[in-house]
Order: structure tokens, then sequence, then C-alpha cells
């Protein structure tokens, strides 16, 4: 029998300038969970929907102290007021305790126009919450709500049910034009950079699609993918594919993509991230303008965050302080697919290709050694879903937001020494 987490029916890839209309006929939103923590989602969602024009009419939440309370200008109320409103109401989970939550609102009987706060968060401008929290604390609790709930609906999966994976990094070549020194891709250390073979490439994201139902975000990155010259083909087969929500094309915008490259972008299903690094990037004016002449999507944004995650360092932590340290980490629910081995992060692709840190196989999956798609899904479902850290994350500083901040972009001339942080 298929199992399915409790959480299906929470909505989390939704886009709330859709909603927002729905809601605006006179829905009445209702947020579940009323955390009174400085940090909590409540304090973040509440000025995010008013920045709409939209009043919530009130938090529900399980906890008898706070029912009957008014938090925020809104009143707290027991879950079962959710059934007095009938189907006019939209459930926002203003909660991490996702299960608890779907397991209550099902009691009561309602289980459509449940959505958590991913869309909202990820729609509202900045200025709406500056007062409550900085950018980056929501960007970190937007991540973990997000990631949380995709983790628990895929959990329980058999061979029979869906495998939906969040993004996939597809890794097209370790060459840049650019040489940060905390690069978190680990680019700095490359001394003779390769490009991803297409043959082996081509196959192993066919293999993928084939052994996956859906993927949300597709990540075309490198060193700097616009210097792979089989992307045009590459990207062609991936928005064929009607198991892709979107394709993400990262840039430094050190030069314009040629004619070729150019047209195989103009696809509503691609959008081309450019990264602003002043005057390194230096025709990214160019290349916004002629992306404007072809109507290729593209964003443009300064460097964020970036954090020292760059360095192989071997740590002490073990079981539980490795758990908890994937658990925070921001591409926890990413797969990276790098010369024919899906790994779970670009860090651990990339120091396991340097020959940085010791082999250890359970840190992937080596795409020729699976036979069918359903072998290969499991074996997806499994790494994706299954483990509690990776290898690598043993001789990594950790990618979250409270990490110490680097300047972003600055460069070395020369290749970085890899540091030896093993006796092989
Ligand atoms: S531009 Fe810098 S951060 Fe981006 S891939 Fe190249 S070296 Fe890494
Ligand atoms: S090695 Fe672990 S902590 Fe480091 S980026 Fe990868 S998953 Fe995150």
């Amino acid at each position: 029998m298929m199992k399915v987490s409790d959480c299906q029916f929470i909505q989390n890839d939704y886009s709330f300038q859709e909603l927002l209309p729905i809601i605006k006929t006179g829905k009445k939103v209702v947020l579940y969970g009323a955390g009174t923590a400085p940090s909590s989602y409540a304090r973040i969602a509440i000025p995010a929907f008013r920045s709409f024009g939209i009043e919530p009419i009130a938090f529900v939440d399980d906890d008898l102290d706070r029912q009957g309370k008014e938090f925020l200008g809104v009143k707290v109320q027991a879950p079962s007021y959710i059934e007095s409103l009938g189907s006019d109401a939209m459930i926002f989970l203003s909660s991490n305790y996702f299960e608890s939550i779907a397991r209550t609102i099902k009691t009561i009987g309602k289980t459509e126009n449940i959505f958590s706060c991913t869309g909202i968060l990820r729609s509202v401008h900045e200025d709406a919450y500056s007062e409550v929290m900085s950018f980056e604390e929501v960007q970190r609790r937007l991540h973990t709500h997000t990631s949380k709930l995709n983790r628990i609906q895929a959990m329980g999966r058999d061979e029979n049910s869906t495998l939906i994976l969040n993004a996939i990094d597809i890794q097209v070549t370790e060459r840049c034009t650019m040489k940060c020194i905390d690069c978190s891709n680990l680019m700095q250390y490359y001394k003779k950079p390769k490009d991803a073979e297409q043959e082996l490439l081509e196959d192993n994201v066919e293999k993928i699609l084939s052994a996956v139902d859906k993927i949300y975000d597709v990540r075309i990155l490198g060193g700097e993918p616009f210097l792979y010259k089989h992307l045009p083909k590459l990207l062609g087969m991936i928005c064929e594919s009607k198991k892709v929500s979107r394709v993400t094309v990262y840039t430094n915008a050190t030069f314009v993509p040629k004619p070729e490259v150019l047209e195989s972008l103009k696809n509503n299903m691609i959008e081309v991230e450019i990264t602003d690094y002043d005057e390194l990037s230096r025709n990214r004016l160019k290349m916004i303008a002629t992306f404007k002449e072809h109507k290729i999507r593209y964003i443009d944004h300064k460097p964020q965050n970036w954090t020292d995650s760059a360095r192989v360092v071997k740590s002490e932590k073990k079981g539980r302080e490795l758990a908890l340290m994937f658990e925070r980490c921001c591409v926890n629910d990413v797969l990276s697919l790098l010369h024919g081995r899906l790994y779970h992060c670009p860090f651990s692709a990339n120091a396991h290709n340097l020959q940085a840190i010791p082999v250890d196989k359970t840190d992937w999956i080596d795409l020729s050694e699976t036979k069918s798609p359903v072998d290969l899904r499991l074996a997806i479902s499994k790494f994706y879903f299954g483990k509690a850290f990776q290898s690598a994350c043993k001789f990594c500083l950790g990618r979250d937001f409270e990490q110490p901040k680097v300047i972003p972009a600055l460069q070395t001339k020369k290749p970085i020494d890899i540091p030896i942080v093993f006796t092989a």
C-alpha cells in the first residue's frame, strides 16, 4: 500500500501572487500558530499579510494559555474555531509543527485551502518586516519552514509513490571566469578545471528525469555555466521534460553568451540569475540589454549572505552535532550532479572530486551503477530523504545564515592549494 504523509494536503509550492486575488474576494485568512518568541513565524506573517492589505481574522493555536488573548492585534482562537468558518477560510501555517497541526485540521474535517507560509514569505518585500527581523533571519526561517515541510511530505515513500525533489544542481563545468577566494562551490581550488563530459552528462540527466516525478528547480551552474559549450542542447532536454517546473542558470556576467546560447535561453521556464559583482561583472549591463532585447527572463542582484563556508577543515563534530549542522544547512534540500555522481551538495561534490576529503561512497549515488528507473528512484529517495548528514559535513564549516560573514568575491590570481585534511 502506498504510504502517504499526513501533511500532503498542505500546499507548499504555491504562488502567492495567484492566490492574492482569490483572498481578496472576501476569504477569511487564519494563521495557525501564534508563537510569541521574538523570531516566531507569527511575527513575520502578520506584517507580511498586512503589507498586501490583508487583515487575518484570527490566530488559531493549540496552546490553551494563548487562546482567548490578543497577539499582534489579532485574537487567538482554539482550533475548533476553524469549523465555524466553512469553506471561506484559508489557513496559513505560521509554525513548523506541521504534523501535529495537520492531524488536528484533519480531525476538524478541513483539508482544503491549507497553506504553508512559504508563498507569502517569498513574495513579500523585506520592508514589510524590517522592524521585526532582519532579512537574513527571515530567509533562514523561510528556508527551514519550506524544506521541513518538503521533507515531511516526502517521507515514508516507497517505490510506487511519487518522488518530488526541491532542487538539483547540475554543475556543467569546473571553469570560471572569476576566482573567488570564498567560492562555496570550491572552484578556487581547481588547478586543471574541466567541463562536464557531454555524453555522460546528458545520459545522467535523462536517467534522473526518468526516475523522479517532479523537480521544482533545476539549477545550472559551474563555475561559469556559459563556458560550457553544450549548454543549448542540455537546456533543450531539460525544458522538454514536463517534470521540471523551472530552470535557473547562474552567471557572474563577465561575458555575454553566444547567439545560439541566447536562443536556447528564450524559454519561459528558464530564468538567468545574474550576480552583480560590480566591476568584476564587466559585461553585466550589456548582458541585461541583450536579455531584454531577446526577451530572456533574468533577475539581477548583488551577492548575498556570503559566509565562511569554502574552507575544507576537519572538525571534531560527531552524530547529533553533524545532524544539526545538516538540518540548518541552506543546501540540505538540493542534490548536486557532477561527473556521473549525484551528491547532496556542491561542497560534497567538489571536495570529493578534488580528492580533498576521504572517500565515502555513501556520500553519492553513482549513476552508472543503477540499472532501472525504479532502482534509481528508490536510491534517490533513500539518499535525498534518508541521510541525517553527509560524510562531507565533517570537513565543512557549515552553510547556514549564522556562519561568520565574508566579503563576497575577493579574488585570487592563482588557484588556492587545497588543504590536506586527512592522511591517505
Ligand atoms: S563567480 Fe566566484 S563564486 Fe561564482 S562560481 Fe565563479 S568563483 Fe565561484
Ligand atoms: S557538507 Fe554538509 S554542511 Fe556543508 S554544505 Fe554540504 S550539506 Fe551543508
